[in-house]
């Protein structure tokens, strides 16, 4: 895909597409939001997205979110960012500081890490907790059975701001089941934000009650293989 003029075409075709799912779903398309992960990608695509009227982002690493976002985000009020990718407890006082919300909680460790820079910079992104739901190993996130006594240690020791939950499925699985195992696991927990679903299976996901989609290739074009 070739910039900028592509970015603009290919928002729509995407927000066409979630509003189509939505519908179908008996919801309402304003009731999902497009999080357009722009990790990797060149900065003139960033750009082409801003331009067609995209606020909210996703980045998976702090470093790379702090290069593209802290002189970028002065100017639009009304940027969110979102961090999707794994958080280290060593990095959580930039991430609170950069973050509108922060996608990938899941250990006691980074509660705690967390609560102290939220504590300390006196600013609370909002906070949703990663679930394993393959229970990968190799995958972050809490796994099924420990995520209810996790979201209440989360909420109640260390009094951070849960809104939602977040799910990376197994590449080669169905992903529906995954999805509808978060949303179940979001239900009885009271919360309502489900970030789940990507370029491949983000109307699946809006049927099981996607909140957030996090829309990377599919908006802006495969990604180059290294860091720009
Ligand atoms: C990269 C990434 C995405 C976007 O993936 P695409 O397949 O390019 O849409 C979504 N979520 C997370 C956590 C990611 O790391």
């Amino acid at each position: 895909m070739s910039v900028p003029s592509d970015i603009a075409a290919a928002r729509a075709a995407i927000l066409e597409r979630i509003a189509h799912a939505a519908n179908a779903a008996g919801r309402a398309p304003e009731s999902v939001t497009l999080t357009a992960v722009s990790k990797l990608q060149p900065d003139d695509r960033v750009e082409a997205m801003l331009a067609a009227g995209q606020r909210v982002f996703g980045e998976n690493r702090v470093q790379e979110a702090q290069r593209r976002w802290v002189d970028r985000r002065g100017g639009f009020t009304d940027l969110s960012l979102r961090l999707i990718g794994p958080l280290q407890s060593n990095k959580a006082s930039e991430a609170v500081a950069l973050f509108d919300t922060i996608e990938t909680m899941d250990r006691e460790k980074l509660a705690a890490a967390l609560a102290e820079a939220i504590q300390k910079l006196g600013r609370a992104p909002e906070i949703l907790i990663q679930v394993n739901t393959g229970e990968e190993a190799q995958k972050s996130g809490v796994v099924p059975l420990e995520a209810d006594a996790f979201i209440k240690a989360a909420r109640e020791t260390y009094g951070l701001p849960i809104t939602g939950l977040m799910c990376i499925p197994p590449v080669d699985e169905e992903p529906a089941m995954h999805f509808a195992l978060l949303a179940k696991i979001a239900a009885r927990n009271g919360l309502a934000v489900l970030s789940m679903g990507m370029s491949d299976d983000f109307e699946t996901a809006i049927r099981f009650g996607a909140t957030h989609v996090r829309v990377g290739s599919a908006l802006f074009g495969a990604r180059p293989l290294t860091e720009p």
